[in-house]
């Protein structure tokens, strides 16, 4: 989708259009001639950062600036801040929900070139790093000094630390460590008008005024820039397991739940839910063999992440024998060495990229209670078969090849895709405003971790009242009183009246 196809959305005439000696003040105040990336110097270079990760918006910006420094990436927005250009921040672009791409002109700040670690103290575990460094890189460095990054998902290779932040990411072993609310200790940041922020605070207990860095996490570039974060790591386990279930039905799933919580207790750090469908995608794609003998309607990963192994072990198979004796699972594997378990977990860690393999993804990130968790799918399915537009992987004259759903249930956390061939009007009809209409009348949450970006941008409304919006909005005014961060994109449109005087 480019600007042409958002009828709803103009480009805000209030903002300047790029000049050539714009980009000639980028070039004099940037260090290096590689941290300015112009379309009529070098149009393919800018490809990339227009496009997002599931290719389906595409912006049309002429500038991606790679500042060094906080102190560069202050003078970008003082001066973007006086001339009004607008700007779109910008991590490994990995964002499932459009906000991390122009979608007009905006100036892409990539904060790539800033991915130093700066500090790690191995008895408090507090990390102090460049926003710009990549989850997997932050994780190996902790490794080798026996901690671990407190997150962990399946866009490790790409996305920076300082992402993870914005978008408050929630992942795969949030049950364990909790959300980044929590485990961020601190932020450095530049505000829109170029201000720094020094807020990296490395202790756990700091109860003088307001928590500043609760504004920047989850704010999607709305407010500032991240640039560098402090951040609570814990050590890494000395025992990990990894299962694998099939189960024959939700309710089943449901149970394996309780027992989990109940005999695995505090070193049960992930339960991860994928159906049926999502199995075949993987396995047609991948051409992998199945985990198990039969492919079960539901399947379940469990990992547990502790201090003994024996300990581990030994409530481990209380589990096992409690979910095999009671009928619960159907069938499982447990891994027996750290390569079985991270082939176990790329038939959960890969389910994006199969779903995109046939040309596209409609994604919904959503929490419900965990009674109707699993009937959004099956509703959802019901409609596009109603419709007749599902051809599953070989009727190639059908939008949609399936209707498919996994998640973080140990969150009520569900992914709802739609894997198609094509974007397509008549899908999106059927899915919105269904699907954020489904969720409010459970009482449920229209983004559970992805975020709002552009995708979900006028859809709030229906996750948030409007005091709470209009709260929203003041913050937002405080903060970024010109409005050039992510302008397209904001969190709290304007057209939803304000009620509070
Ligand atoms: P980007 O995509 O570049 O940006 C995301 C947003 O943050 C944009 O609005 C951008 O403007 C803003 N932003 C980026 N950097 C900064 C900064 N330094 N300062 C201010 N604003 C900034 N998310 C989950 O929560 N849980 C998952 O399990 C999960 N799994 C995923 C699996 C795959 C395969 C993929 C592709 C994505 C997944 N995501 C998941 C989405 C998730 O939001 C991102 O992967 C990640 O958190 C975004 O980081 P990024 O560096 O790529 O940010």
């Amino acid at each position: 989708l480019t600007a042409d196809n958002y009828p709803n959305v103009k480009r805000d005439p209030r903002f300047s259009q790029l000049t050539r000696e714009d980009v000639d003040h980028f070039k004099s105040i940037l260090s290096s001639p590689s941290s300015v990336v112009y379309a009529q110097d070098d149009a393919s270079e800018l490809q990339g950062f227009n496009t997002d990760w599931v290719r389906k918006y595409r912006g049309q910006s002429q500038l991606v600036l790679k500042p060094k420094s906080v102190e560069e990436v202050g003078e970008i927005l003082k001066y973007c801040n006086k001339r009004k250009l607008a700007v779109v921040p910008q991590g490994g672009n990995t964002g499932l929900v459009g906000g991390s791409v122009p979608v007009f002109d905006e100036i892409v700040v990539s904060l790539s070139a800033m991915n130093n670690i700066r500090s790690f103290d191995d008895v408090s575990g507090v990390l102090v790093c460049d926003a710009g460094v990549i989850l997997e890189s932050a994780d190996s460095y902790l490794r080798e000094r026996n901690h671990i990054f407190p997150l962990d998902l399946g866009a490790k290779g790409s996305c920076h630390v300082g992402g993870n932040v914005s978008t408050n990411a929630g992942g795969l072993r949030l049950l364990r460590y909790g959300s980044l609310h929590g485990t961020v200790l601190g932020v450095e940041a530049v505000l829109p008008d170029g201000t720094i922020l020094n807020d990296l605070q490395i202790l756990r207990k700091n109860n003088t005024g307001f928590d500043l860095k609760q504004i920047f996490i989850g704010s999607e570039g709305t407010v500032g820039i991240i640039t560098g974060i402090s951040i609570l790591c814990p050590r890494r386990s000395n025992s990990v397991n990894t299962a694998y279930f099939g189960l024959n039905s939700f309710d089943q799933v449901k149970k394996a739940f309780i027992k989990a919580k109940k005999d695995l207790g505090e070193i049960l750090s992930a339960f991860e839910l994928m159906d049926g469908l999502t199995q075949d995608l993987y396995h047609t794609v991948t051409k992998k063999p199945y985990p198990l003998a039969d492919r079960y309607p539901f399947h379940i990963l469990i990992e547990t992440s502790g201090s003994n192994v024996e300990h581990d072990m030994a409530k481990l198979e209380a589990f096992l024998e409690e979910v095999m004796g009671d009928e619960i699972v159907a069938d499982g594997t447990l891994a027996q060495d750290k390569s079985q378990a991270d082939e176990l977990w790329k038939w959960r860690e890969g389910l994006s990229e199969a779903c995109a393999h046939w040309g596209g993804t409609y994604k919904y990130d959503v929490s419900i209670p965990l009674n109707e968790f699993y009937t959004l799918i099956e509703d959802c399915r019901k409609r596009f078969d109603e419709a007749g537009l599902v051809g599953g992987t070989t009727d190639e004259s059908k939008p949609v090849v399936g209707v498919v759903g996994w998640g973080h249930m140990g969150d009520s956390n569900l992914h709802l895709n739609v894997s198609v061939r094509w974007y397509d009007k008549q899908v999106e009809k059927l899915l919105e405003p269904w699907v954020y209409e489904w969720i409010q009348k459970r009482k449920g949450s229209i983004s559970a971790e992805h975020g709002l970006g552009f995708a979900k941008r006028d859809y709030v409304q229906y996750s948030r009242d409007a005091t709470a919006l209009e709260i929203m909005r003041r913050v937002k005014r405080t903060f970024d009183p010109q409005g050039i961060m992510n302008p397209p994109m904001v969190l709290f449109p304007s057209h939803q009246a304000a009620t509070i005087s």
